[in-house]
């Protein structure tokens, strides 16, 4: 059995920057191990036609390193799926990464052996390692999911899910498709499949507000003031509570006297991006500001589409905007204008079952070559908790979070030492640039075993009080906030059958979080218990 100082699950952000900082700064011998055969994480999978990041490039990168920041250069706006991908593999290479990382291997155990203060982790491919570190780099949005559909293997056509695209590009062109789902992904996917399809059919449960995301391609003075601004950009995401590089807002929406007020949503709609919910500072707390927006978005919306029947599908909301992740989008609502583009409403008609040549909703039957589901994710605890952990004591984590995950800031689970969790449940992770997200979590968890090795401590473990406290903290911090009254939203666990329904990011924001966090450390990791064997 091969033996590391620390294994990390996983290789994107999180992952990447986390075993160089181990490496580079503490001298350990990391592995991480890959279920995919190269670097990317969720940019990885995620290659389905108009898949890009909804941040921009300038914002949406590592930061810890100034050198590698200046020595790549993002063509657009906002990057694509391949240009991350490339990214990462430009990351991987200029820091010497690949040869720690074991490809195509996924973990499917972790057991602790409390005597010996160590992790074994198994393998698909039947492999042990033993280590004193486990650190979860999973990615938050990593376990698509899939929904039942009775008689799918009746169905003689193929099947996709934009989570687990196919490395060789599916042939789409003059097909009848379906796409199921509307949220960030399938805005983005809907647009692109619709170029290519002899005719697409979107079956939409649930609307989205989106705003447009204004891409463009940077000129090399937009590039070169990128560099100078470095400093700055990272000063302004250091201080939001997204991680994104703008100030918030200090005006309050309803407070605003009209005419004002539309012209800050047509200017913030003209700029484009997820900052448009940043126009005022009250969109998510406040009932009578939160309409304004979404009456604003709503007649956008009637503006652009032609058929009335459509335009009323699209704009038939269920929650207020901001308290689902708001989307961006390029052409999603002028696709609807498309000849060949049907809505179709499942909420009303809902999907029975597949066909051999397509599927049939209580009411009607449509005949397709191709589905694309673009249902999301089992988000922040799906793929942890479809490995079997086993903690102390023989404590499985599935059977500690059946009523919902709890932490200690997200970062550490009781009864599971030495076990670290990168933007894991309880932390602001989804809720912020995640890049941001990532670089805080990884420099925490480098410092405490930093902290630990000085120290000769063989093990950290949180309490039960800390990690109970944190989970009260998190549940505090949302409760104000719209984020409660989108109860399918995944941030809820609404998406999911038979998950428990808790808020489960932290939405206190990231620059809160990241104070908390330092205090802990500057003392001395309170909440947490160390053990040294002498
Ligand atoms: P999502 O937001 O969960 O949307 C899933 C869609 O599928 C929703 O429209 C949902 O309808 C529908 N759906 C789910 N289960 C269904 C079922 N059984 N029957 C019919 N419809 C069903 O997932 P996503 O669009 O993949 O986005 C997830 C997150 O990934 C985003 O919120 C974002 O954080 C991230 N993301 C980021 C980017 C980016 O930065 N560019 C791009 C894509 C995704 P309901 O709303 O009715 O549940």
């Amino acid at each position: 059995m091969n033996h590391y100082d620390a294994i990390i699950i996983g290789a994107g952000f999180s992952g990447l920057y986390q075993l160089h900082f181990l490496r580079e700064n503490l001298g350990l011998n990391v592995k991480i191990l890959e279920t995919a055969d190269n670097v990317g994480g969720t940019w990885f999978w995620n290659r389905y036609p108009g898949s890009r990041c909804d941040t921009e490039s300038k914002a949406y990168t590592y930061y810890f390193s100034k050198e590698l920041y200046e020595d790549w250069n993002w063509s657009e706006r906002y990057p694509t799926q391949p240009e991350i991908e490339k990214y990462l593999n430009y990351v991987c290479d200029k820091l010497d990464l690949r040869k720690d990382i074991e490809f195509q291997t996924k973990v499917t155990d972790l057991i602790y052996d409390n005597e010996r203060k160590t992790w074994t982790t198994l393998t698909n491919n039947k492999e042990k390692f033993s280590s004193k570190f486990i650190i979860s780099a999973v990615g938050c949005l990593s376990y698509a999911n899939m929904p039942v559909i009775p008689n799918k293997n009746k169905f003689q056509g193929e099947i996709y899910h934009t989570g687990d695209w196919p490395k060789i590009e599916p042939e789409l062109a003059n097909k009848n498709i379906g796409i199921i789902g509307t949220g960030s992904t399938g805005i983005q996917v809907i647009p692109e499949v619709a170029k290519l399809a002899k005719k697409l059919t979107v079956f939409q449960r649930t609307p989205n507000y989106s705003v447009p995301a204004n891409n463009y391609k940077l000129t090399q003075n937009q590039k070169n003031q990128a560099n100078i601004d470095f400093h700055k950009s990272k000063e302004l995401m250091f201080q939001h509570r997204g991680g994104h590089p703008w100030t918030h807002s200090h005006i309050s929406a309803k407070a605003t006297e009209v005419t004002k007020r539309n012209a800050l949503y047509e200017k913030a709609w003209a700029n484009g991006g997820l900052s448009f919910r940043d126009t005022f500072s009250d969109l998510s707390i406040d009932a009578d500001s939160n309409l304004t927006a979404s009456q604003f978005i709503i007649n956008k919306i009637k503006k652009i589409i032609k058929n009335p029947d459509t335009a009323a599908m699209l704009t038939d909301f269920d929650h207020p905007f901001g308290s689902k992740r708001p989307p961006i989008d390029t052409n999603y609502y002028e696709t609807f204008n498309r000849k060949n583009v049907d809505l179709i409403n499942i909420r009303k008609d809902p999907i029975k079952s597949f066909k051999t040549n397509g599927i049939t909703t209580e009411k009607n039957d449509y005949e397709l070559e191709v589905l694309i589901f673009a249902t999301g994710f089992d988000a922040l605890t799906g793929t942890l908790l479809n490995m079997n952990i086993i903690g102390d004591n023989n404590i499985s984590l599935k059977n500690i979070w059946q009523t919902g995950p709890k932490t200690n800031l997200g970062l550490l689970v009781p009864n599971f030492p030495n076990l670290f969790l990168i933007t894991g449940p309880g932390s602001p992770a989804v809720l912020t640039n995640m890049p941001r997200a990532i670089e805080q979590h990884v420099e925490w968890i480098g410092n405490c075993i930093k902290y630990m090795l000085k120290n000769d401590y063989d093990s950290i473990q949180t309490t039960v009080e800390a990690a109970d406290d944190w989970t009260e903290n998190v549940q505090e911090a949302v409760k104000d906030n719209f984020f409660l009254s989108a109860k399918h939203s995944w941030y809820l666990g609404g998406n999911i059958p038979g998950k428990p329904k808790i808020f489960i990011p932290y939405a206190g924001g990231l620059n809160k979080y990241r104070e908390i966090c330092d205090l802990v450390a500057q003392n001395d990791y309170r909440g947490c218990i160390f053990t040294k064997t002498t």
